[in-house]
Parts: structure tokens; sequence; C-alpha cells
């Protein structure tokens, strides 16, 4: 491990350098070679000036995470403290207390790279500031840290690429009063994967929540169905029903403690028992075109004991029930005149519809649990009163699977929009803000824009996902004619590529590649701050530095161009009245009071400060002050407390 106060810019062959931005050579073989020593010593974290970059060993590390070393990092500043996501969460607690602004911690990452453990990791220090600073053992980021493990069986799953993968995206706002007393929360939830309900890929699971609650022959028993998860339709297409690093006993145990926790009554727990197991048998609902009993093409269900189990189950009439899954109502003219029929619906239409229903029950379930959990964390507490707030946000990663269908079209584009952010907040305004305050600055421009391919899934009046809603709305499309628009939009498109191919058994498929910041990626058509973090190998390998994996991640997520930016950037600024309000007392001049413009002040305060190399250290933009290193920003500070 690294020794806490290893932040220092002197190479040590067996630690590697704590902060990219002291490399002398940025070439990608420098970083990966930076990485891989660190790695290799089980430093799995470096910064790029204010950043946190962090591979993922796969294994866990306790000695990183234990509650001496956390309290190491209580009021230190970053580039005092070697690299850890505890340095990141103390700096961003300093800067809410000090500028009582809003903060807000993005998390990007491929899956399975860390996002979720990292926001964990985040969480956890918050906590401990609570405790040690508020003196509060209950404390609402302890109640947040719990809900966090309820949405982790309901919204996670194990996928190819990881075995707790999240497949929702989620924003943790904790809200603190005006002394930096945590005091309440709030979890905003984004487009659960609901589909995974009922179909997912071979070898991955659905919701961790179901194969939990299965493990429970007690409440199985109580609610007369079977515990055998092959039972059931829904979990037996993906063949896939344990997995080695999960155990879903224990965490079904952990998720009773934590809903307790959160106050959910015995009876409440029942409800929703009910609708998960409701969930699993109406996949088990068939339907058969009997000639003799209907006409051609209209359906009856043919399980008729599980339509009554999961009627009962749901507590609605099973006539109803079974209506809804076989017809749909259709509404006939307007106004005065409006009506409504039932249309009875074919085989496969019914099927659709008990898949929907089965979807929408588990994405309603996830929102109430969602709201009940908010209701609790809100701690009584209205939001609108809320002084500041840090925010974290953790969505689901990049993926690229064999199939991959409307899901990872969403999943993908997501962040894509998150890396614009990144581009544009990191690279771009930070560069075009030196140009404007008059900074010397030779600009860097060949970084990974991915401008052109957020420009042609969200193009305005053009876009996939424009013509995607109009296929909707009409209704009556096909994949065939959805491609042939797409192909009519953007066949030259150099981010768009189609595809028309017959597969081994001879079925004609329907897709288009897009080529995505982080890799092409073919998508079916047919129906079927930052810490930045990395994953070091795809395979799950603990302690495995696979170079040619990390070199891609390192490449898209242009590591390269940020260590860049930030080296030869400055990784502080200031307006200049907030800095001469700050540090008047460092300059006979300005204490206490100042009368000349604010940039004067605060060149007088600069040249009082004897800060070391300050021609270099220092630079006077036209309305804010620009510092270069962070132990310059250290030394302001150190003779301010001093005074
Ligand atoms: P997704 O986008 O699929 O949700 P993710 O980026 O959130 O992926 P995590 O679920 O956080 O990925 O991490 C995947 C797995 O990697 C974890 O379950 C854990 O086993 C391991 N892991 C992640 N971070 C660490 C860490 N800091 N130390 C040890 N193991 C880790
Ligand atoms: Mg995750």
């Amino acid at each position: 491990m690294e020794p806490i106060n290893s932040y220092n810019n002197s190479f040590d062959k067996n630690i590697g350098l704590s902060d990219f931005c002291f490399l002398d050579k940025i070439e990608e073989i420098d970083i990966l070679s930076n990485l891989s020593t660190r790695f290799n010593r089980d430093i799995i974290y470096t910064y790029i000036g204010d950043q946190v970059v962090s591979i993922n060993p796969f294994s866990k590390k306790p000695n990183l995470y234990d509650e001496k070393l956390l309290k190491s990092y209580q009021n230190m500043y970053m580039y005092e403290v070697s690299p850890h996501i505890y340095a990141l969460a103390e700096d961003t607690y300093k800067k809410l207390v000090l500028s009582k602004e809003n903060q807000c911690v993005i998390i990007t990452g491929e899956s399975g790279a860390g996002k979720t453990e990292s926001s964990k990791i985040f969480l956890n220090y918050l906590k401990n500031i609570s405790n040690d600073k508020f003196n509060k053992t209950e404390n609402i980021i302890k109640l947040v840290l719990e809900s966090n493990n309820i949405l982790e069986s309901f919204g996670n799953a194990k996928t190819l690429r990881n075995d707790n993968s999240s497949r929702f995206g989620k924003f943790i706002e904790i809200e603190f009063d005006g002394k930096g007393s945590p005091i309440s929360g709030k979890i905003s939830q984004f487009l659960l994967e609901k589909s995974r309900v009922h179909s997912r890929a071979i070898g991955e699971r659905s919701f961790h929540i179901f194969y939990q609650f299965l493990t429970s022959r007690e409440l199985t028993d109580r609610h007369q169905i079977p515990s055998d998860p092959s039972y059931y339709k829904y979990l037996k297409d993906s063949m896939c029903y344990s997995v080695s690093t999960v155990n879903d006993t224990k965490d079904f145990q952990s998720l009773i403690g934590s809903l307790k926790l959160l106050g959910w009554s015995e009876e409440d727990m029942n409800s929703i028992w009910r609708v998960l197991g409701a969930i699993l048998l109406i996949g088990n609902i068939e339907f058969s075109n009997d000639v003799e009993k209907n006409n051609v093409d209209a359906v009856y269900v043919s399980t008729p004991d599980t339509l009554k189990k999961v009627a009962q189950l749901l507590q609605c009439k099973t006539d109803l029930l079974e209506k809804s899954l076989i017809s749909r109502s259709l509404t006939l003219g307007a106004g005065k005149r409006q009506s409504s029929i039932r249309v009875l619906l074919n085989q496969s239409q019914a099927r659709e519809t008990r898949d929907a229903f089965a979807k929408v029950l588990y994405d309603r379930l996830f929102s109430s649990i969602i709201e009940r959990i908010n209701v609790t964390i809100a701690n009584g507490i209205d939001h609108k009163c809320i002084e500041m707030s840090i925010g974290i946000l953790d969505i689901y990663g990049f993926e690229i699977f064999e199939n991959n269908s409307f899901e990872q079209f969403i999943i993908n584009y997501s962040n894509e929009k998150l890396q614009q952010l990144f581009i544009n907040l990191v690279l771009r305004q930070e560069q075009e803000e030196y140009l404007k305050e008059g900074i010397e600055w030779k600009t860097i421009d060949n970084y990974f824009d991915n401008t052109p391919i957020i420009d042609l899934i969200e193009g305005q009046p053009v876009g996939l996902i424009k013509l995607l809603e109009e296929a909707c709305l009409i209704g009556q499309s096909t994949p065939e004619l959805l491609l042939q628009k797409f192909n009519q939009f953007f066949s030259k498109n150099n981010y768009f590529e189609s595809f028309e191919s017959t597969n081994n058994f001879q079925i004609e498929s329907k897709s288009f590649t897009l080529k995505h910041y982080a890799g092409d990626v073919n998508y079916n058509l047919e129906p079927i701050t930052y810490i930045r973090c990395i994953k070091s190998n795809n395979e799950k390998r603990a302690n495995y530095f696979d170079f040619e994996c990390v070199k891609h991640q390192i490449k898209y997520l242009n590591i390269q161009e940020t260590i860049r930016v930030r080296k030869a950037g400055y990784c502080h600024k200031q307006h200049y009245t907030r800095f001469l309000n700050r540090y008047k007392m460092l300059s006979n001049e300005t204490w206490p009071f100042w009368n000349g413009t604010p940039k004067e002040g605060v060149m007088a305060i600069v040249k009082a400060s004897q800060v070391q190399n300050s021609l270099m250290e220092c630079q006077f933009g036209k309305k804010k002050l620009f510092i270069k290193s962070a132990s310059t920003l250290f030394h302001f500070e150190e003779l301010r407390t001093k005074i």
C-alpha cells in the first residue's frame, strides 16, 4: 500500500507517481506504465489534478478502507495525502462548507469498472464525517447506504460483464444544514432496464431479488409458490440461477435487515413478496387458440391454475385478469359518439401483453420502493428549504454485448452524454476560459470529441431518436421500414452503418452499428470530477492488469488529453473579489481595508505571500486569479491559518 502522505512528485520506481500530471512525458505507454506499476503494488487510485482515476482490482483490499486509514484523510487537502476516494470526498465536503454551493461528483467508466463500489466508498466517508464532526451515530447517510442495499437487490443483476451490474441510473443527494451537518437525503432513479424481467442474454440473470426471495422456503411456502427458480419460465430462459461471487441467501437476510431499518413492517414486506411471486408466475401463463372454442385467431389462457394463483397474489378477480391479457380495448369515434369495444388478441399479441404487464408491475414496484425510501430519508425536511447538497451520479456503464437492443442504445446514449459533459467542462470550457481571461495558453484540441455521434442520435429535425419516436407513433412500423428510414437519412454519416444479414439459422436480421466513443456497437432492430473508473481486465480476474484492455479505456476516456490540460493548466481559479475577501489579512496593504480594484488587491496579496516561482504559479486573468499547483493554494491557506 502507498503511504498516506505519499503525494509528491518524486518518482519512486516501486509506487510510480501519485499524480499523472507529474509525468514528464504523457505518451500512452507512460500512462499505462505508471498505472500498472501502482496496480502491481495494490495502489488502485491515482490523481489527475483534482480528479481520481480508479482501477478495479477485482479483489478485496480491506486495508484500503479500514477506519484508521479513513480517519487519516480527515481535514487534509488532496495534495497532502495519497490518492483515494476519501481524499476526493473530504475535498468535496470542504468545498461545500467553504463555498456554501452545491457539489456534484460524477462517476464514469464502462460496465464493471467499479462505479457503484466507488459511490459507496464516497458515501461511507461522508458518513464518517457525520459521526465524528457532529456526533451523529444514527445518521442519515447510514440510512442512504441501507437504501442502496435495497436498491441493489431490486435494480442490479448479473450480466456477462459484471456480476453486480446496475440496471438503472441513480443520483443520490445528501443534503446539509448551514453548519455542514448532513440532515436529509434524496434518491432519483432513471430508466430501469425493466425488459430484464422477461428476457435477457443466456448466462445472465434477472434482478437479484427474484433469486434472493426464492431462497426463503418460509416465504415461498407462506405464499404457496414453488421455490425452485427453474420452475419459472422468466428465470429459466437465460439458464443461469446462481453466481459464484453472489450469496443470495445471505444477501436476502441483509435486505430484510435494511427494509426493517427503513421502517417496513412484516405486512409491508409481504405485499412486496406477493407482487414478486405474481410476476414470476405471470411468465408461466400460456395461451392457446382453440378453433372450436373461439374464432380462428383469438386466444384463451391455457394455464388456468397459474392464472388463478396470479390473481390471488395480486388480489384481483381472475376473469378480469384474463380479459386484460387476451383482449384490448379500442376507442371508436370522438366526442359524444365515442364508444369503446374489446378486441380479442392473437397468441403472439397476448404473450406480448403478458410480458408488458410483468414489466410494468416490476417497474411500479421499484418506483414505489424508491418513493417510500425517499419519504424516510427526507427525514421530515422539505427539500426546498435545503441550503446545500452533495450529489453523486452513478449510472450504468457503457456496454457492448453480442446482441444489443433498445436498452443498450439508451444506456450507451446516456454514457455519450456524460462523456460530452466531461469534454465540455474539463477539456473545452477550461481552455476557453484561459483564453477569455487573457492567460497565455497553447490550445490542446486533439481529444476525442463525441459531438458527431450525439448529433446523429438526438439531431433535430432528424436524428435516430426522432425517427424511432415517429415509428412508435405510427405504430405500424417494422424493423425493415425503420432501417430504410435510417438509411435514407444517415447512409453517408461516418458514425452509422446498417446491416441486413442472415445467420446460421437462416433468419434474416436487421441491425445498425453506431461508432460510439467507447467502441463500435451493433444494435439489433428485431424485437428480442469526477471519478474515472477503469477495469483492469474483461474476465473479472483478481489482480490482473490486461494492457490492451486498459489501453483502450485510457484512449476513449480521454485520459491523455485530460492530463495534458490539467498538467499545463491551472488547478484552481477564483474571482478576485472572493480571493481578496478570503486572504486580505495576508498583506498590510489590503488589511483591514482595500480601496483599489480587486485585481490590484490580489496582486498585493500574492506579492506579500512570497509564493515560490510566483510568475509561473499565479496568472492574473481579467476577472480571476489562476493558480497553477495545489501546493501554492495550500501555501495561502497555511498562511491564513497561522495569522
Ligand atoms: P455497472 O455499470 O455494470 O453497474 P460498475 O462500474 O458500477 O458497473 P461495480 O459494480 O462497482 O461496477 O464493480 C464491479 C465489481 O468489481 C464489484 O462487484 C467488485 O467485485 C469489484 N470492484 C469494484 N471496485 C472495487 C474496489 N475498489 N475494490 C475491490 N473490488 C472492486
Ligand atoms: Mg454499477
